[in-house]
């Protein structure tokens, strides 16, 4: 019998405890400065960002919501105008499209939860504008052949990359490979920031110029106003606390890494199980785990039996996938993202976990299985 241990699914108040004293110093030195609003904090951590990322623009916004909508407002879609999104994904991606005013169109999604290439293909429509491939759980779809499905049919590419700073497909960033790319600080998020947070990143100098009009009351830099637009800046106290983590970034995806790969070498041999790509797995892939999402047999119970053991597990999305929700009204159902909606959870995954943890984790999995399996041969 394992010594039983608790493991929250995550873990808000240690994002505070492991860097308190650094926080501490950089927000009393904001305030004492008075500088709350579109103040240098933002500006060198978007200068920053953008570095990071190598974009020629890291624009802060609100939150990664708003940095969907704004480039999709700078778009100008019109009435009817359709943009491919995949049925697995936040509610906020497909919000975006339909208060940018285009209509969400749904896809289905393949064997690694990202966007199917084929399903958006085959979507298309003469009414159909862009596709917003959704970089989910920090890992980047294979972009040649969506970038390619683009091209061919004149659409945009505005990424939801939310969940993917950092990750890169071919060498190439997430974010980086259509006009304009999303990223969130939510606190879970893999840079999270104390609050809500948001950027754009774009290589293109109108959307970026467009974008920062939107963010601040469609004024200019002289203050003249150029279009309708919203307040929806980053905050110069989060941007401070982003700085800080910034720095500290690589090392974050370094250890989610080791992570996942713990989880693949104790599980990776359980039929029961389909899991994520492994680290180093795919040469053109480079993923950052911000969730380390599974398709389970018995998922319910498993999550109940892990419960019980003192693990923590959650569903995205509460365990719906986009076209689920139908007061949504977004349409058929699509079959993998049906099934996999039967068979996926998320195991924990933060850099607060220990490798006894993850240890731990695998042994319930692992009793779970083992205790089903006999149940069934004696039955
Ligand atoms: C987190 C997230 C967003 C944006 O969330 P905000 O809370 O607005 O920052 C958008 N899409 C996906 C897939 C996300 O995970």
């Amino acid at each position: 019998m394992i010594a039983h241990r608790q493991i929250p699914f995550f873990d808000y108040p240690s994002l505070f405890s492991e860097l308190e004293d650094e926080i501490m110093t950089s927000v009393r030195d904001v305030y004492a400065r008075g500088a709350y609003i579109m103040q240098s904090d933002l500006f060198n951590f978007e200068a920053e960002l953008a570095a990071y990322l190598g974009v020629r623009h890291a624009i802060g916004v609100a939150d990664g919501t708003m940095g969907l909508l704004l480039p999709l407002l700078a778009l100008e879609l019109k009435p009817g105008d359709e943009v491919l999104v995949p049925s697995h994904t936040f509610v906020a991606s497909a919000a975006a499209i339909h208060h940018a005013g285009g209509t969400p169109v749904l896809v289905d999604c393949g064997r690694d939860h990202l966007i199917d290439p084929a399903s958006a293909g085959a979507a298309i429509t003469h009414r159909t504008k862009g596709i917003m491939p959704v970089q989910l759980n920090g890992r980047t779809a294979d972009m040649d052949v969506i970038t390619d499905i683009a091209r061919e049919h004149s659409l945009f590419i505005v990424e939801d990359s939310c969940q993917a700073l950092g990750s890169r497909f071919k060498g190439k960033f997430a974010g980086t490979f259509g006009v304009a790319g999303s990223i969130s600080f939510y606190p879970s998020k893999t840079l999270g920031c104390f609050g809500d947070g948001g950027a754009v990143i774009t290589d293109d100098d109108e959307m970026a110029e467009r974008v920062r009009i939107l963010r601040d009351h469609g004024r200019g830099q002289d203050g003249d106003v150029l279009a309708w637009g919203f307040n929806s800046r980053l905050d110069n106290v989060q941007a401070a606390i982003l700085r800080i983590k910034l720095k500290r970034y690589d090392g974050y995806v370094a250890r989610r890494r080791a992570i996942a790969s713990i989880y693949q070498e104790r599980l990776g041999g359980r039929h029961e199980l389909l899991l994520p790509p492994a680290p180093g797995f795919q040469d053109e892939h480079f993923d950052i785990f911000q969730n380390y999402e599974i398709e389970a047999q018995n998922r319910d119970e498993l999550r109940t039996y892990l419960e019980s053991r003192g693990v923590k597990t959650i569903l995205q999305w509460g365990g719906k996938v986009l076209h689920q929700f139908s007061k949504l009204g977004l349409g058929a159902p699509l079959p993998y993202a049906e099934r996999m909606s039967q068979r996926f959870m998320l195991l924990p995954m933060n850099t607060a976990l220990s490798n006894d943890d993850v240890h731990y984790i695998c042994d319930c999995i692992d009793g779970f299985y083992v205790a089903n399996s006999q149940a069934a041969a004696s039955a």
